[in-house]
């Protein structure tokens, strides 16, 4: 037997060491998603070789094994990949920035596009994350067409070994001896809820090792594997598509669109997106951050990258790019031009989606709007980039039967001399319907927008026109009435009421800012209205908010 061989860890490597432990991953959990990542790197990198040399090719049954000892406090994950060499293992686990995926992605750039395979990680400090949960990682590897096999084993602390081995097979097996409050992660049901976190979609069969109660033990399958998303259109059936969709966004509706494009040019992405057709139940109760997942090769990084605006908060599905390192920070993902590039071109996507089933005749986006309208409106009020394209697809209740009307067919329907678009905001749309401040405009074939959701007290301030017409609430507009002929004959005497007013408002005294006759009422005696102030539901919601 050999002795083992000494080497100090390059002085770079002790300092990231320290920053990897400390500082780079907020999430212990992480070093399962690196560990996992390199198996599958590994195992990618093998079956690209061995379509040059077939004396490599993988054995029938390839997969990534995870395997917990809570007797020896030890966690195992082996694959049948590539392996390393007694120098590969050196330099790869002992010197920083010598990452070998990189090397090979050089090499790689020279290959078919489809014989690419999936490589993942560019950093070349996954692997030291390991030292975040273990206080001595041991690498036995044999390189795939060696039969010898080395063991690294170190503390992470300045120094490694490197001492011969014997494994069956090529392939890696890390052993991790793990920390005293690391002991979680020797536990089959969090491990088995961070793989399906973290690596669901990686297309190895992922095993973890069970107990069972008379202590044999059984590999389980432990991932998907599907990543539907990186398969092409043609091979992907409607019901994988809504069964995918299901499984990611916790569902039970089919979905009303689904979006499945590669994007192509400074930054490449794949994106398999869904609207839903039936709104979650607690949907309006939930935070109001986008939840699109963003993968990186298949691995999933976060779904807090908010991928669209808030008021497209309802799409769901996953992104997935080569464009970003594996262990992006979060500060990373908040600077970084490519997310940037990403968001864009996905918002926009969506946005052209919407529009075109807006002009579907078959009243499914009815339906649609009847779900989200409340949360899309939301984008009138905050997203100035959209607002006036969003403003074409709304649809809104109106005075003029129970349809669901646009603004483009409210301008089409304007009558003669009318130049603004009239509205109200209220809490229900029953009340609005009888509201007595719409007499006036009734009684003149004058059309009004009831808006009952609580967004619609705030964004046609906003929005203020649409195609140069002006917005106006009815609360503020009854002088434009004048305008128009009443068909209700006016069976009150004016002077009449004038001999009312001053009565009225001595008795209302200071609750009232003024008492005034009016031409908008036919069927009622009165109406409370806000002049020149905030809308009435607007101060309803202030006064809510304390204000
Ligand atoms: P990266 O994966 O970004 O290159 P890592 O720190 O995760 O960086 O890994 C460093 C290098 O170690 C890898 O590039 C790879 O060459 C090697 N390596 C790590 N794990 C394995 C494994 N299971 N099988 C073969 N090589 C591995
Ligand atoms: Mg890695």
């Amino acid at each position: 037997q050999q002795p083992a061989e000494k080497h100090e860890f390059s002085a770079e490597v002790g300092r990231l060491l320290d920053l990897v432990v400390h500082a780079l991953y907020s999430d212990r959990e992480i070093f399962l998603r690196e560990l996992v990542a390199n198996a599958a790197d590994a195992t990618d990198k093998r079956r690209f070789e061995a379509l040059t040399d077939s004396a490599l090719a993988l054995p029938e049954n390839a997969s990534i094994r995870i395997n917990p000892d809570k007797s020896q406090k030890e966690l195992t994950i082996s694959d049948d990949g590539v392996g390393m060499t007694h120098d590969e293992l050196a330099q790869n686990l002992g010197t920083i920035a010598r990452s070998g995926t990189r090397a090979f992605g050089e090499k790689l750039n020279s290959a078919k596009p489809e014989d690419r395979p999936n490589l993942i990680g560019q950093f070349g400090v996954g692997f030291y994350a390991a030292f975040m949960v273990a206080d001595r990682v041991e690498v036995t590897s044999r390189k795939a067409g060696s039969d010898q096999a080395w063991t690294w084993s170190s503390d992470g602390k300045g120094a490694f070994t490197l001492s011969p081995a014997s494994r069956s097979t090529p392939g890696t097996d890390i052993v991790l001896h793990m920390k005293d409050d690391a002991d979680e992660f020797l536990d089959s049901w969090r491990l088995r809820s961070i793989i399906r976190k973290w690596a669901d979609h990686i297309s190895w069969p992922i095993t973890l090792r069970e107990t069972k109660e008379d202590g044999t033990t059984e590999d389980q399958a432990a991932n998907e594997g599907t990543a539907l998303w990186s398969k092409p259109k043609s091979e992907i059936t409607p019901e994988q598509y809504a069964e995918f969709y299901r499984h990611i966004s916790h569902a039970f509706d089919e979905p009303y669109a689904t979006l499945h494009w590669r994007a192509e040019g400074v930054t490449e992405f794949t994106a398999l997106l869904f609207l839903p057709s039936a709104r979650p139940f607690d949907f309006m109760e939930q935070s109001r951050e986008s939840r699109i997942h963003l993968h990186v090769r298949r691995m999933f990084i976060t779904d807090e990258a908010e991928l669209v605006p808030n008021w497209m908060r309802f799409v769901q599905g996953v992104v997935d790019t080569e464009d970003l390192p594996l262990n992006v920070s979060r500060e990373m993902l908040q600077a970084t031009p490519v997310l940037a590039r990403i968001r864009k071109a996905v918002t926009k996507r969506v946005l052209t989606e919407i529009r075109n089933r807006a002009k579907e005749a078959d009243g499914g986006f009815n339906t649609f709007w009847e779900n989200f309208g409340a949360v899309i409106k939301e984008g009138l009020w905050e997203d100035a980039e959209h607002r006036t394209e969003i403003a074409g697809f709304a649809r809104f209740h109106s005075t003029q039967g129970d349809d669901l009307v646009t603004l483009d067919d409210y301008i089409a329907r304007m009558k003669d001399g009318q130049d603004a678009i009239y509205y109200l905001t209220g809490d229900n749309l029953d009340a609005l319907k009888s509201s007595a401040q719409l007499e006036g405009f009734r009684a003149r074939g004058l059309e009004v927008l009831l808006l009952s959701d609580p967004v619609d007290g705030f964004w046609p301030e906003r929005l203020s026109s649409y195609q140069e017409k002006p917005l106006r609430s009815v609360a503020h507009s009854h002088g434009d009435l004048e305008k128009f002929e009443s068909t209700d004959a006016d069976t009150t005497e004016a002077a009449d009421v004038e001999k009312l007013v001053p009565a009225l408002k001595d008795a209302l005294g200071e609750q009232v800012k003024d008492v005034r006759s009016t031409v908008r009422l036919t069927g009622s005696a009165v109406v409370i209205t806000s002049d020149g102030g905030p809308d009435l539901s607007m101060q309803r919601l202030m006064r809510r908010s304390g204000q």
